[in-house]
């Protein structure tokens, strides 16, 4: 079995101190390839360094909402450089957040359409984050769908089944992480069985949010197979063959080297 892990912050400081061994796990489980993703300039630049020395990683370069505010002018310079790094799959995380309330959302979407707008001009897919903000964030993805087509994924995805649909429609694929695999979350559940079969990856946005049995501990790409598990049965598929669907999906919306 191969899987993907489509959304990793292992670049963070929880990894600082066993990353190779979480890495060799990850490759152990059956996890072939790696996005790990940026949240701000500091965050990216690592994902690149990371992602230029391993064959089976690969970056996302951007900056998170909730780091907008944080951001100079020289740093989105920096993000448009980094994104010609050949290790750079994608554009993000960007998105919008009504969660944490710390940045107006007027900056976070005038972020949101400069990222949409370098996925544009380059290519590579861009990657959404979304909390609290399921409307504004289909009203901005149908302010882009005016330029042409999207090509992006709505990452981590906890929204309703009207909010995946209209991603859906609108050209994204949907993400799911640990939280699908959580007890009480029948309703996301029900979204994970409804995406289309060519529109659906699975993620650990680690180290955040692991998946059951291991919820509350720090996540690693190695319980993307429990999210995996889960999802198989929710779809009515096997384990091997679920695997297979959301790897192609992954190769094909991130274009990744192994599978060129
Ligand atoms: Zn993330």
């Amino acid at each position: 079995m191969e899987l993907i892990d489509t959304h990793a912050h292992i670049q963070e400081d929880a990894f600082e101190a066993d990353r190779s061994e979480v890495l060799v796990r990850a490759f152990e489980a059956g996890v072939k390839h790696i996005v790990v993703v940026g949240f701000n300039v500091d965050s990216s630049r690592r994902a690149v360094e990371l992602a230029q020395v391993h064959p089976r990683l690969s970056a996302v370069v951007g900056i998170q909402p909730n780091y907008a505010h944080e951001a100079r002018p020289a740093d989105w310079d920096t993000i448009v450089e980094l994104v010609q790094d050949k290790s750079v799959v994608g554009i993000g995380e960007t998105g919008l957040d009504r969660y944490w309330k710390t940045v107006p959302i007027e900056l976070q979407i005038e972020y949101f359409h400069r990222h949409l707008q370098l996925s544009r001009e380059t290519g590579l897919p861009f990657v959404v984050h979304c909390r609290d903000a399921d409307e504004d964030i289909v009203v901005e993805l149908r302010k882009a769908a005016k330029d042409g087509p999207l090509n992006g994924v709505m990452h981590s995805f906890t929204g309703t089944m009207e909010t995946a649909q209209a991603c859906w429609e609108l050209g994204m694929h949907i993400s799911f992480a640990g939280m699908v695999t959580f007890k009480n979350n029948h309703a996301l559940r029900a979204v994970a069985a409804a995406v289309p079969s060519d529109r659906i990856v699975i993620e650990t946005d680690c180290p955040y949010l692991a998946p059951s049995p291991n919820r509350g501990k720090r996540n690693e790409p190695a319980f993307v197979t429990l999210t995996a598990d889960c999802l198989a049965g929710v779809r009515g598929l096997s384990s091997n063959e679920f695997a297979d669907l959301t790897t192609a999906n992954a190769q094909r919306l991130f274009r990744l080297p192994s599978c060129a």
